[in-house]
């Protein structure tokens, strides 16, 4: 299944072109060249990324953006104007994964879009429920995009699932229950090992290394945090 990408862009030459390339690279892809059309098209359609310009007639990528991200957890890609800093606070600030420079090389852009699709899976594969974000329910730990499903032990990273060992779960588990309070290697050993265990503490160690090979390094976040001297922590999610 191919990624599906909508261009929003008004510069009708650079849109064309980009959807060139883009359909040679194999994507799906539509182009609008208004604000609103744009936000209509995203929120009528199941995109996988959407590549938004920030200067549009009707409305301004901006707003297209944060009206977008109130209803659909689609990743959003700014192209802005060079040295637009502002441009790239406020959007980011108001929920874009990246953004590209214009003028860009498309192979730069090429590889944000990989990055952006691999880092922000909202089309599971097989999945037909569009972009509807999991819900909320009972057992579930929260941490940003990473949901923690103590029913179903079940941990996944914007729906993209992370395979974990009952002990690696377990300690999960323990750190999200408690974010923000630093847990001593001794109460992890309790929690994940139970209090019959006989050994060294640095077992902790070895399966924090193990988590954050399976969350942190794939899914580019800093999640677990050490205190030297004291222990581990996560701390609440800000967005
Ligand atoms: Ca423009």
């Amino acid at each position: 299944m191919s990624a599906r990408i909508l261009v929003v862009e008004d510069e009708e030459k650079l849109a064309r072109f980009v959807e060139l390339e883009l359909k040679h690279e194999g994507y799906e892809v539509r182009t609008q060249g208004s604000g609103r059309a744009a936000l209509a098209e995203a929120l009528a359609g199941t995109y996988d990324l959407i590549l938004l310009d920030i200067m549009l007639p009707e409305l301004n990528g901006l707003e297209v953006l944060r009206r977008l991200n109130k209803e659909k957890p689609t990743p959003v890609i700014l192209l802005t104007a060079r040295d637009a800093v502002m441009d790239k606070v406020s959007g980011l600030d108001a929920g874009a994964v990246d953004y590209v420079t214009k003028p860009f090389a498309i192979e730069e852009l090429l590889a944000r879009i990989r990055v952006a699709l691999k880092l922000h899976p909202v089309n599971a594969p097989g999945g037909a429920s569009g972009n509807a974000p999991a819900p909320v329910s009972e057992g579930q730990l929260l941490w940003g995009p990473l949901i923690l499903d103590i029913p179903r032990h079940r941990v996944t990273m914007d729906g993209h699932e992370i395979s974990l060992t009952n002990r690696e779960f377990l300690m999960l588990q323990t750190l999200l229950e408690n974010t923000d309070i630093v847990l001593s290697r001794d109460t992890l050993l309790e929690k994940v090992c139970g209090y019959e265990y006989v050994g060294e503490t640095n077992v902790i160690d070895v399966y924090i290394r193990y988590l954050r090979s399976k969350i942190d390094d794939v899914f580019s976040v800093k999640m677990i945090r050490t205190v030297r001297g004291v222990g581990y922590v996560i701390n609440a999610w800000e967005s």
